[in-house]
């Protein structure tokens, strides 16, 4: 007779198979068995063809990557525990000492800190370029350039560049284009498609996602991947991400996986909410300037409206607010301090608001002109009534004068 642990270990019922229902099984595994040596020494892991290790994937993350390709316009995927691990996994898998990286000015800011911090110890060297003028990323090329990073709508400030331009040069010089796409999503534009239906066809050799924001949608999880069409490529990534032992956790991935159907909709009901409160602010005589690319007066208005003012298009959840510049920083702080709905905190396209003041001194190399002069606040509006919303910014500017 077995003793009780082992039996409990060693069970023999096995459930029938064939269950099926809506949502995606959640496979937990750091082990997975094998029927023989034979198969231990022959399954393969770089690709989905088998299982090996839950470090190399299981059936919940498998799924996730192959929907998140579909959402993307990709062909390969890997997920990792962030989207900032997105980021550097990209950098970490394509550079090499002698390498140098171009990074827009108005990029996410820890792409940049990553840069200036490990890239740089490691004899990896960085440009920042002005994201809406093309004509200066050309200059900045050189035979070292190695990858170019792109990003649509600006991180903070919220420029839409001519993203279309941007890729061309950088293929013509023979630089990788990666994409930061958390705004985008796959949703407001297709990365790897950036002329549907044109002629030549156009796109980016990676997009990296924080899938913390629109792919979670619930301000509770944090995961990134990164996407490819091309199997070289991928695969040059993908054994990065192994040397490295990135994976995410089997419950995250199964988050991510409810969350997804209800993406598109999601960013389309932001989208409208957001645009109703950009615009009422723009009445506001407290705010010098509305940032948000589909406002007619907002930088690179008309080439967010070339790429993504289409019914299956659209803009993200973000807007930013310039304070006119008699407004002190206490006083804007103030008008923060007061928000009661909007939220401090980082982080957006979750369901509830959120506000942060930002500085934008200590963000850029230089002040970008086309962004008037004052204190600059973000907010990400989230999926609260409008109306209320609205009431709750107006409440706040009686209280901070
Ligand atoms: C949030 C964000 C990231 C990083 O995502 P985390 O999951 O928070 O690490 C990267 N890029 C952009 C544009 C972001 O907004």
């Amino acid at each position: 007779m077995t003793e009780l642990s082992t039996s409990l270990i060693h069970h023999p019922y096995e459930a029938p198979t064939g269950f099926s229902a809506p949502q995606h099984a959640v496979h937990k595994a750091s082990t997975v068995f094998f029927p023989t040596v034979a198969a231990m020494r022959s399954r393969e892991w770089k690709d989905k063809s088998a299982y090996t290790y839950g470090l190399h994937g299981t059936p919940t993350t498998y799924a996730l990557e192959e929907r998140l390709c579909t959402l993307e316009g990709g062909a390969q995927c890997v997920l990792v525990p962030s989207g900032l691990a997105a980021v550097a996994l990209v950098a970490l898998a394509v550079l090499k000492t002698g390498d140098e990286v171009l990074i827009p000015d108005n990029a996410y800011g820890p792409n940049k800190t990553l840069a200036e911090g490990e890239l740089r110890a490691w004899g990896i060297s960085h440009r920042y370029y002005n994201a809406m003028d093309p004509k200066d990323l050309e200059a900045k090329l050189s035979p070292a350039t190695r990858m170019v990073w792109v990003e649509a709508a600006g991180s903070v400030t919220l420029e839409f560049p001519d993203l279309p331009s941007l890729v061309r040069i950088c293929k013509q010089h023979g630089a990788l284009v990666a994409l930061d796409n958390t705004w985008g999503a796959g949703i407001a534009f297709k990365p790897f498609d950036l002329l549907p239906g044109g002629q030549e066809s156009l796109g980016v050799d990676i997009s990296a996602q924080a899938l913390t924001k629109y792919p979670s949608g619930g301000g509770d999880v944090l995961m990134g991947s990164v996407i490819t069409r091309d199997p070289a490529l991928h695969l040059k990534i993908k054994l990065c991400h192994m040397r490295l032992g990135l994976s995410v956790g089997a419950n995250d991935a199964e988050m991510v996986l409810r969350s997804l159907p209800s993406i598109a909709l999601r960013y389309r009901a932001h989208d409208e909410a957001t645009r109703a409160l950009a615009t009422w602010c723009q009445s506001q005589a407290a705010f010098v300037q509305v940032l948000h690319p589909a406002l007619k007066d907002s930088p690179g208005h008309g080439n967010w409206q070339t790429l993504c003012d289409r019914p299956d298009g659209g803009a993200a959840c973000l807007f930013s607010v310039v304070f006119a510049p008699h407004f002190s920083q206490d006083q804007v702080d103030a008008f923060c301090d007061a928000l009661r709905l909007f939220k401090l905190g980082y982080s957006w396209a979750g369901p509830i608001s959120l506000v942060v003041p930002y500085d934008l001194h200590t963000m850029r190399s230089v002040w970008p002109p086309e962004i008037a002069k004052g204190t600059l606040v973000r907010f990400s509006v989230g999926l609260e009534a409008v109306a209320d919303l609205q009431a709750d910014i107006e409440q706040a500017l009686k209280a901070m004068v």
